[in-house]
């Protein structure tokens, strides 16, 4: 079944009087239980495809569906909610509340979502390893500890996609080897997953790989 498409996405940035024009025509094709990984230099143009893609950004060209409904150029209330249900996202400046615990944080994600599964909750803690860290506030554990409980949090309430913005960018082998479980088990429970990456383990685990280079996607394996 196919998840996300996305055609010919332009995103221009002005600062001052320089233009920079992050993407430039980029499409994108991915079906459940697909790991695609984005690869590229710094600066390329990935960030700001994943951003677009889990409707964080709007695009100024070009468009993207998310089971075939069209999540871009929408107000961003209506973008929100989908976000919230249907998208689990992973950013890398992370995406956990540090005044609440760890716990707290993935039980917040569901009530944003459909609703809370207390259920859920205590298997997502367990499938993380942080069974003892659940009551510990993001700034009091470690960062492979935090790159797995970002990973919880964005898989609170089993999204169609999972977007990662190198969700093993600052993690040891052990703690990434973990979170290549993690997106295996999504997988094979028929998840999608677009991960940006410079990890070459990570990207041996896709099933597909995306070269963008200068904002166009120039390689699809
Ligand atoms: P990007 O915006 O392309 O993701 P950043 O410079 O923000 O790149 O780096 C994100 C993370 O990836 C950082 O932890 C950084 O150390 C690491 N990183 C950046 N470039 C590389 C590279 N060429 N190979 C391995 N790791 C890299
Ligand atoms: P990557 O993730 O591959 O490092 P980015 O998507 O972060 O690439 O950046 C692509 C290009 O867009 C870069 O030239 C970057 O400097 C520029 N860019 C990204 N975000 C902004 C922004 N908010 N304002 C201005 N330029 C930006």
């Amino acid at each position: 079944m196919r998840i996300i498409d996305a055609f010919d996405l332009y995103r221009f940035y002005h600062t001052g009087e320089e233009e920079t024009l992050a993407l430039r025509g980029a499409n994108i094709h991915v079906d459940s239980g697909e790991i695609v990984a984005v690869m590229g230099p710094s600066g390329s143009g990935k960030s700001t495809l994943m951003a677009c893609l889990a409707g964080l950004d709007e695009p100024d060209g070009g468009y993207v569906e998310l089971l075939g409904k069209r999540i871009t150029r929408r107000p961003e209330a209506e973008r929100a909610a989908i976000r919230a249900q249907e998208i689990g996202i992973v950013l890398q400046s992370g995406n956990l509340f540090n005044h609440l615990s760890v716990e707290e944080n993935i039980r917040l994600q569901m009530q944003l979502g459909h609703k809370v599964d207390e259920e859920r909750l205590t298997l997502l803690l367990n499938q993380v390893g942080l069974d003892k860290r659940r009551e510990s506030r993001p700034s009091r554990i470690s960062g492979g500890e935090l790159a797995r409980a970002a990973l919880a949090v964005a898989l609170a309430n089993s999204p169609k996609v999972l977007m990662a913005d190198e969700p093993t960018g600052e993690v040891d082998a052990e703690t990434e080897k973990k979170i290549l479980d993690l997106f295996e088990n999504y997988r094979q429970n028929g998840g999608a997953a677009i991960i940006a990456t410079h990890s070459e383990a990570l990207a041996a685990h896709a099933n597909r790989i995306l070269r963008v280079f200068d904002g166009r996607i120039v390689k699809y394996d």
